[in-house]
């Protein structure tokens, strides 16, 4: 069985008294006994108070990249073990944004999510086309090769332990959104990828999250694909009011 979870994604957003009573809010909603999982991915000057303000509840708490070495001279860099210190679970990588603003490689997510599996960090992978991409039918083939970039350094053993996002890039803080078909078209490619590469067994347990412009109208034609195990949410992550809806959509669906 694949685990079903919501991942909000707070970007650059988020000071200290903003993050307390937000999770003060979604604590108070939030059953303390859950279907699925709610990670909530944080800036880092918030990942010990967030971590230490949900202990004991079933939110859990991340961060949004790192580097790749255990340690080193990379001025303004953080690693998985400071993460982890920090009371981070999972970290997402290869975010769209990291990928553009930071000039984020795939050599170089390979290794991020080689280093946050070894001390025991879930990573979160995301991946996905342009709007070009998309315009010149170079979906699959763009996927299969962020995927494949990352995928074929890791035995399957280590791949089970991973969650994959596929966010559109052209959906991401647009407004604009892939329709459930689509994306559960893509994820159903992707999964028929894995499966090729690690086989069925592994393949059919790794979640694959829908991420770009999900909001409370439209999370149910992505949660109700074969293939879409969940999403991946910023803006409307930001405030509980636009949060809880879809935590409760993805509690309620299945
Ligand atoms: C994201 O940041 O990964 C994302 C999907 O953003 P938004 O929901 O705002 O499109």
């Amino acid at each position: 069985m694949r685990q079903r979870q919501i991942i909000g994604n707070w970007k650059m957003y988020g000071l200290q008294k903003q993050a307390r009573e937000y999770a003060q809010e979604l604590l108070h909603k939030l059953p303390k006994v859950l279907p699925c999982a709610v990670k909530l991915a944080v800036p880092f000057t918030l990942l010990q108070e967030m971590s230490s303000l949900v202990k004991g509840s079933s939110l859990i708490v991340g961060a949004q990249n790192m580097h790749e070495a255990a340690e080193g001279a990379f001025t303004g860099e953080i690693s998985a073990p400071m993460l982890q210190e920090a009371g981070a679970k999972f970290v997402i990588l290869g975010h769209s944004e990291r990928r553009k603003w930071f000039g984020e490689t795939g050599e170089a997510l390979a290794k991020k999510v080689q280093r946050a599996l070894l001390v025991g960090l879930e990573p979160v992978l995301c991946f996905g086309e342009t709007e070009e991409e998309k315009g010149s039918g170079m979906t699959r083939q763009v996927v299969e090769e962020q995927l494949l970039e990352v995928l074929t350094s890791l035995p399957a053993e280590l791949v089970q332990r991973i969650v994959l996002a596929y966010e559109p890039v052209w959906a991401i803080g647009t407004g604009k959104h892939a329709t459930g078909e689509w994306a559960e078209e893509i994820h159903r490619f992707c999964r028929n990828l894995l499966a090729s590469h690690v086989g069925e067994d592994v393949a059919s347990i790794v979640p694959i999250l829908y991420g770009g412009s999900v909001n409370e109208q439209n999370i149910v034609s992505f949660l109700s694909q074969k293939n879409i195990d969940g999403a991946l949410v910023g803006g409307a992550s930001l405030r509980v009011e636009s949060f809880y809806p879809l935590i409760q959509s993805l509690i309620q669906l299945r």
